[in-house]
């Protein structure tokens, strides 16, 4: 079984839908029993609809998008 560390590699790709069935598997397998990365998945999860709802036509730059999320990121932990 995979460990925090490796699980969080594969967080973005996760979410992104880019991973293969058996690294799906793995991360979710993780995830089923580690409620601190299944909230940091969840999160990030929120966050993108978040920033695609609301952000996607905006002009704002990844650099501000970035500070946003970290903003967002420390209200909730
Ligand atoms: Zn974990």
């Amino acid at each position: 079984m995979i460990n925090c560390d490796d699980a969080a590699k594969y967080f973005h790709e996760y979410l992104d839908k880019e991973l293969s069935r058996e690294d799906i598997w793995k991360v979710e397998e993780h995830l089923h029993k580690c409620r601190h990365c299944f909230g940091h998945v969840e999160f990030d999860r929120a966050l993108r609809e978040l920033l695609k709802k609301k952000m996607v036509e905006t002009t704002l730059s990844p650099e501000i998008k970035q500070v946003i999320a970290k903003k967002l990121y420390q209200e909730v932990h």
